[in-house]
């Protein structure tokens, strides 16, 4: 399987070298070539199978060039019952109103994340063996990506992590979530400045070429195809999960900023999967929400995004996008060049024509929430089923709720744990106790290995040259 570029002048390259690419050389985004398909008899043989059978059937249609027996020691060694909390790894429960909860954010972090950079950073580790090299991750994180990051590779061989937060502005959870980790090779950064201040200074080490190729700088974010790969594998277990034989459908309402996340439900759909309907929810950045009402997508300024009780989808533009934009379009490049650069110029582009084909080919539909909605279901869900449900997937309770249809079975994809974000559960659900998974009670309390640096990207050049000599 090769993989090419949304906007075509990339040359095709194998899995082993898009896992270690963020952007395209021509601004695009990988792809593979075309998608697997799946028959009824293979949907029939991975009923059955177990979380890491079925996702080592999956990504063994996509990373064609690693041996089946390592590609099946990675997966083994990252989808287990230790890191996840379970043997299903992403139980589905229903409730009593019917809709159905993916449980997505068991691992490390607490986040949907987890489940695909636990994968990266084993397969990393093996990569960088195997060509002999290493990669150092310089990023920038309001919150969950960043710790994500850090779980995943910490202590692995051949790899540092640099993480720029900004200073003092995550919550004490996520600041002590990334902070109390010992591990050499992560490097925690805190900025003084805003998250946009660390994501400048990110794209300033970036464009410094020649910094860049000397340290083997290299991102993990959410543009990454292993990410968008390892992703796939849970529609599948949670089609099966929440149905009784192949012939029912499913439709899957996911909490969505970046676009990442029900962009892997896309290509599951187009694999063959029997998904029904794709149904995003946003918050009140609503992008996303406004393509799919009315066909525009109309990027927002820094300035333009809102800052929610929802923080993990508060997104001005959703960089995956535009691999779903590259399928709507008739995969054609020379169109997503011309559209992306209507993006660049601050225009947004119009692609109305095409709605319709997005939503009864592609099965898309979306809707919007805002924080009365959020402590409103977060409350109602409390006072109903006695569980706390974290403010992203309230966003997908309600979205799910007021769009599903008689008969429609809708899976709502569960992204974070209401632990992450205690002060918006107390301000829904009043002063509940909020449970904590085993062995983070007084995380807080733990020792924290932070440097605070001045709002500067040659000072955080310095910690990597000193860190790397
Ligand atoms: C990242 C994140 C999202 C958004 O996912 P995308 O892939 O960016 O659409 C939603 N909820 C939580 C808790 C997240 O961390």
């Amino acid at each position: 399987m090769n993989y090419i570029s949304t906007r075509g002048n990339t040359a095709p390259k194998t899995f082993s070298e898009v896992l270690l690419m963020g952007l395209a050389p021509d601004g695009g985004l990988m792809l593979p070539e075309r998608y697997p398909q799946i028959d009824a008899a293979a949907l029939e043989k991975w009923r059955g199978l177990s979380y890491p059978d079925l996702a080592f059937e999956i990504m063994s249609l996509f990373a064609t060039d690693i041996p089946a027996d390592d590609l099946r020691r990675i997966i083994a060694g990252t989808y287990t019952e230790a890191a996840f909390g379970t043997k299903e790894i992403t139980p589905v429960r229903t409730l009593s109103d019917g809709l159905k909860i993916q449980a997505l954010s068991n691992g490390p972090t607490l986040a949907f994340k987890d489940m695909a950079m636990q994968f990266l950073g084993n397969a990393f580790e093996y990569v960088l063996a195997k060509a002999g090299t290493t990669l150092n991750i310089v990023g920038a994180t309001s919150g969950d990506t960043g710790s994500a990051a850090e779980y995943a590779l910490r202590g692995k061989q051949g790899v540092h992590v640099f993480m720029m937060s900004p200073a003092g502005r995550m919550s004490a959870f996520q600041r002590a979530q990334m902070y109390s980790l010992q591990d050499e090779n992560i490097l925690n950064i805190a900025v003084e400045g805003m998250f946009d201040d660390c994501q400048d200074i990110v794209k300033a080490i970036q464009n410094d070429a020649a910094f860049k190729e000397k340290y083997h700088i290299g991102t993990v974010n959410s543009i990454n195809w292993g990410r968008v790969m390892a992703q796939i594998v849970y529609y599948f277990a949670g089609y099966f999960k929440a149905t009784q034989s192949n012939s029912e459908t499913v439709s899957f309402c996911v909490p969505s900023g970046n676009f990442g996340n029900i962009c892997a439900g896309h290509i599951a759909k187009q694999m063959g999967l029997p998904v029904r309907r794709l149904i995003v929810a946003t918050n009140e950045n609503d992008v996303l929400d406004e393509f799919f009402q009315t066909g525009r997508y109309l990027p927002r300024s820094a300035a333009q995004t809102h800052v929610t009780s929802s923080p993990s989808m508060d997104i001005s533009k959703a960089s995956n996008f535009e691999r779903f934009v590259f399928d709507l379009t008739g995969r054609d490049p020379e169109k997503v060049r011309a559209l992306w650069a209507k993006v660049a110029a601050g225009e947004g582009f119009d692609l109305s024509p095409l709605l319709a084909k997005a939503r009864e080919q592609y099965g898309f539909a979306s809707g919007k929430s805002t924080h009365a909605d959020r402590l409103a279901t977060i409350r109602q869900v409390y006072g109903q089923e006695g569980e706390l449900i974290d403010p992203h997937t309230a966003d997908g309770v309600k979205v799910a709720r007021s769009l599903r249809e008689d008969g429609e079975t809708v899976v709502c994809l569960e992204t974070a744990l209401a632990a992450k974000f205690a002060d918006t559960i107390r301000e829904a659900a009043g002063s509940v106790a909020i449970p904590r998974p085993a062995g983070l009670e007084g995380l807080e309390d733990l020792p924290q290995r932070v440097q605070t640096v001045p709002n500067d990207a040659e000072a955080v050049k310095e910690i990597i040259r000193s860190t790397l000599a």
